[in-house]
C-alpha cells in the first residue's frame, strides 16, 4: 500500500489514523457484529455515535447552549436554498459575493426573495476580500451572507463583516475546524464536511435557536425545514449515518491534536512554508492579495498555461496529487486542510524548487 500526498480541494485528505480505525471496525463495530453502515440509526450503538459526535463538536467549537447542531444531507449547496426558505421572513437578504460559492448562494436566494449583492470582488477575479466595515446593509435584511473561506480562489475573511446588527450566515465548508471561531457572532455557521471533516454527504448546520421557527416560506418541503430536524435531533429520517460516524472520529482526532488552537498553529505553520516560498520564487506566483490569503486553499500560477500543465503532470508522478487549479481559474491550487501533514507541504515546496531550477 502506498498513499500519495493528496492536495484535492474536496473530497479531500482525511487523517490516516481515522481511516485505519474505520477499517478496523468495518466488519464488527465494537462487538455489535455489524458495520456502522449496516446498523439501524435508531439503535443504541448509533445513538451513542451521533450523540458523541455532537458533544465533541460542541466542545471543540465551544458552541453555546442556545445553538442547535444539525447533521443534514444535500451538501452545502442544499443550504443555498434552505437558508432563504427558513430565514427570509421579510424576503430580503444581503450577500457578499467573494467567489463562485457565494455567487451560487446569492443566485439561489434570488428565487425566494430580494437578494442584494452588497459587496463583491468579482472585478479582480475574486482575488481579495472587499472592505466590509461599512456596507450598505439593508434596513429590512433578514440576514447577511458570506462564504468565509473561498475554496476556489483561496481568500479568507480574516475579519467578519460589520452586519450592523443583522444576523450573520456563513458557509465555512473549506475552513471548518481549521481554527477557533466565536460561534456567538453567527446566526448560522454551516459547511459540507468533505473539505475538512469527513466523507461527502453530510452537511453540518450550527444554528441559533431563535432562527428555528415554523414560519418558513410557503411550499417549503418538510425535509428543508430546520425545525423538523432540530425537533428530531437530526433523526427525522435516516441521516447520512456512516458519514456522521467518520466525522465523529475526526472530531476525536482533532481533540487529540489539542483542539482548534493547535489546529490553527499547525495550519499556519504549513501555509507559511508554501507562502514564503511563493513570495521568493522566480517562477511561481500566488494569486491572492497577501492579507486575504487562506490557510486552507493556496492557488498559484507560473503565468504559462503549458508550464502549469507540465508542473501538475510531473508533480503527480512524484506522488503529489490533485494540484490542478479549479477549471474556472486554471493554474495550480494546493489544498492543505487539517489532515495534510507538514511533510506533505515540505515535499511540495521541495518539488517546486526542483521544478523551478529545471524550468527557469
Ligand atoms: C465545496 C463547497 C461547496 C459545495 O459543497 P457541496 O457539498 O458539493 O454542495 C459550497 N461552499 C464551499 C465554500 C465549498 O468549498
Amino acid at each position: 500500500m502506498s498513499r500519495v500526498y493528496n492536495f484535492s480541494a474536496g473530497p479531500a485528505v482525511l487523517p490516516e489514523e481515522v481511516l485505519k480505525e474505520a477499517a478496523d471496525e468495518m466488519l464488527d463495530y465494537k462487538g455489535t457484529g455489524m458495520s456502522v453502515m449496516e446498523m439501524s440509526h435508531r439503535s443504541k450503538a448509533y445513538d451513542t455515535i451521533i450523540k458523541e459526535a455532537e458533544a465533541d463538536l460542541r466542545e471543540l467549537m465551544n458552541i453555546p447552549d442556545n445553538y442547535k447542531v444539525l447533521f443534514l444531507q444535500g451538501g452545502a449547496s442544499q443550504q443555498f436554498a434552505m437558508i432563504p426558505m427558513n430565514l427570509m421572513k421579510n424576503k430580503v437578504a444581503d450577500y457578499i459575493v467573494t467567489g463562485q460559492w457565494a455567487k451560487k448562494a446569492f443566485q439561489e436566494a434570488s428565487i425566494y426573495g430580494k437578494a442584494n449583492k452588497i459587496a463583491s470582488s468579482e472585478d479582480e477575479t475574486f482575488s481579495y476580500i472587499p472592505d466590509c466595515s461599512d456596507l450598505p446593509v439593508s434596513e429590512d435584511a433578514d440576514y447577511v451572507y458570506i462564504c468565509e473561506n473561498n475554496t476556489i480562489y483561496g481568500t479568507k475573511f480574516h475579519t467578519l463583516p460589520n452586519t450592523k446588527g443583522k444576523t450573520l450566515v456563513s458557509d465555512v465548508s473549506s475552513c471548518f475546524l481549521s481554527e477557533p471561531v466565536d460561534v456567538s457572532k453567527y446566526g448560522i455557521i454551516y459547511g459540507g464536511v468533505q473539505k475538512n471533516i469527513g466523507p461527502a454527504g453530510v452537511v453540518i448546520v450550527i444554528i441559533r435557536e431563535d432562527l428555528i421557527t415554523e414560519d418558513t416560506l410557503p411550499g417549503t418541503p418538510t425535509m428543508l425545514k430546520y425545525k423538523i430536524h432540530a425537533d428530531n435531533d437530526s433523526l427525522y429520517n435516516t441521516p447520512p449515518a456512516y458519514g456522521i460516524y467518520i466525522c465523529g472520529k475526526v472530531f476525536k482526532w482533532i481533540k487529540k491534536q489539542g483542539g482548534l488552537e493547535a489546529m490553527k498553529e499547525h495550519n499556519e505553520k504549513k501555509a507559511a512554508i508554501l507562502y514564503n516560498f511563493l513570495d521568493e520564487s522566480k517562477l511561481f506566483k500566488g494569486t491572492v492579495r497577501k492579507e486575504d490569503r487562506s490557510l486552507m486553499n493556496v492557488p498559484f500560477v507560473t503565468g504559462d498555461a503549458e508550464l502549469d500543465a507540465k508542473f501538475v503532470k510531473e508533480a503527480k508522478e512524484a506522488g503529489l496529487e490533485n494540484l490542478k487549479g479549479h477549471r474556472t481559474v486554471g493554474g495550480m491550487r494546493a489544498s492543505i486542510y487539517n489532515a495534510m501533514p507538514i511533510e506533505g507541504v515540505e515535499k511540495l515546496v521541495e518539488f517546486m524548487k526542483k521544478f523551478e531550477a529545471e524550468n527557469c
